[in-house]
């Protein structure tokens, strides 16, 4: 098979990842890739960077990531070697000026606390105050492509190298994903590590995924095959073939022919590990599944191994209240549509770092049948419209930590992780029993039978400690007597 031209920028671009970096000359530089089609949703993309390879070294130049919300025409762009130090800010990618980010505070708050939380484990700042001069990576979040000159249906776009990194990267995510701060936090996630010389991959919980997925994507320590990003002629954005599963695996990029990339592996070891414990927070009043009335209140119970420095309550994703005090007490909404609603606490430490709890509640009469849900994949569950079992992160499907699951809820039992949802016996949708969580509470768990008391498919009733709102909640087995 002859080597398309993306092959030999690809080799390029391998061999400046050889240890003898300043022997190295620059890139060739591409056009940006042919978008895949047909569009499933916007697609991001990645194009080649030229720059002096001397100015990357193994060193990271800054430890920051200025997340910039565009406002007015802060957010104009010349067209240059990439340079978020200087004002205007320089890339390779466009030249224009982008129009402000188009969704409220709200959505703007959460994208910048999933930031935080998502480079949690990393020796990172997550700013929204402009670094000016200081070396820094920069994520502008606004406008459409069209207006630096780059064809619409493009989510997002980041230059990319093989080199470690790319100094004072500048990354665009696109005002085209609504209000839908977890997708805008995503693709900010996965363009500025495409600045750290990272390829897309095929885990739907990782950042770097085309592939759709319910819930906040963070960077999986693992090495995880490459893909999700081919076309239907089975090419990458970056013009290499791709095989496997649906024609959607390819070698990493930047892995000199490997399949796998680490993606924590990689970015810590630009930035080291983060240091912040962040703090445990409980949502104590109400619980889950209660019915609340308009203006209820909320409180949670927060604790931090240094400080607390503040706490933050969203409904339904849109902040209602803030306290830098204890007691972490608030005064929901006071009108509410019937239906069920999510309660969000979010408590931060010293250092900024976020612990998160959700519970989600009840306005009106509830769910009796899935049929009264305003989503079709949704089941009810105690009257709460939740997440199905044909959604990822929905109720059955596999978890490795709470924000897997669309209820944030992952309970564990013999090695088997599963997202649920919080039950009284005789509440769980067909296919699940509620099961004892050993707290006086159960959960729905897939294939449990109430009447027996044991699984279906092997498993039995638990006991032992466990606490809803953990990251993993144990479930345990009783001991067995006689059956
Ligand atoms: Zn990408």
């Amino acid at each position: 098979m002859t080597c398309p031209a993306a092959c030999a920028r690809l080799a390029g671009a391998a061999a400046l990842a050889a240890p003898s970096l300043a022997a190295a000359g620059p890139q060739p530089y591409s056009v940006a890739p042919a978008l895949p089609s047909p569009l499933v949703r916007p697609y991001t993309a990645l194009q080649w960077e030229t720059f002096d390879p001397a100015a990357a070294t193994n060193e990271v130049n800054s430890h920051t990531i200025y997340v910039h919300r565009c406002v007015d025409s802060d957010c104009t762009v010349v067209q240059g070697t990439t340079n978020s130090t200087t004002d205007p800010v320089h890339s390779s990618l466009g030249h224009g000026v982008l129009s402000p980010f188009s969704q409220g505070d709200a959505t703007w708050q959460t994208v910048v606390a999933c930031m935080q939380e998502v480079y949690a484990p990393f020796n990172v700042q997550i700013t929204e105050v402009s670094p000016g001069t200081a070396p820094h990576f920069e994520i502008l979040i606004g406008g459409r492509p069209e207006e630096i000159g780059l064809s619409a249906g493009i989510g997002g776009i980041s230059p990319f190298s093989c080199m470690p990194y790319i100094p004072n990267s500048v990354v665009f995510v696109f005002d085209v994903w609504g209000n839908k701060p977890e997708e805008i936090c995503a693709t900010a996630a996965q363009e500025v590590a495409h600045s750290f010389s990272l390829d897309h991959c095929i885990e739907p919980s990782d950042p770097m995924t085309y592939f759709d997925y319910k819930g906040r994507r963070h960077y999986v320590n693992a090495q995880i095959q490459c893909g999700s990003d081919c076309d239907q002629n089975h090419r990458s954005p970056l013009g290499v073939a791709c095989t496997g599963a649906s024609f959607q695996e390819h070698p990493c990029a930047c892995g000199g022919g490997a399949q796998t990339q680490n993606d924590v592996q990689v970015i810590s070891a630009l930035f080291g590990g983060g240091g912040a414990t962040p703090p445990t927070v409980k949502i104590v009043s109400p619980k889950i599944g209660d019915t609340v009335e308009p203006g209820f209140s909320v409180t949670a119970e927060i604790s931090d191994d240094v400080a607390v420095s503040s706490a933050e309550l969203r409904v339904d994703g849109a902040l209602i209240g803030e306290r830098t005090a204890a007691p972490y007490s608030f005064t929901g909404p006071a009108p509410l549509a019937d239906g069920t609603h999510t309660l969000e606490v979010t408590g931060y430490d010293n250092l900024g770092a976020p612990g998160r709890a959700r519970i989600q509640v009840i306005v009106g009469p509830g769910c009796k049948a899935p049929s009264d849900c305003p989503t079709a994949t949704d089941v009810c569950v105690g009257g709460r419209c939740v997440a199905g079992p044909e959604v990822t992160g929905g109720l059955g499907q596999t978890c490795n930590m709470q924000t897997d699951c669309a209820s944030w809820i992952c309970a564990a039992d013999n090695g088997s992780r599963y997202c649920v949802e919080a039950c009284q016996p005789g509440q769980c949708p067909s296919g699940f029993g509620c099961r004892d969580d050993g707290m006086g509470g159960g959960v729905c768990w897939p294939g449990f039978d109430e009447h027996s008391g044991g699984c279906v498919a092997g498993g039995g009733a638990p006991i032992g400690p466990a606490a809803l709102g953990l990251a993993l909640l144990m479930l345990r087995r009783r001991p067995r007597g006689a059956r």
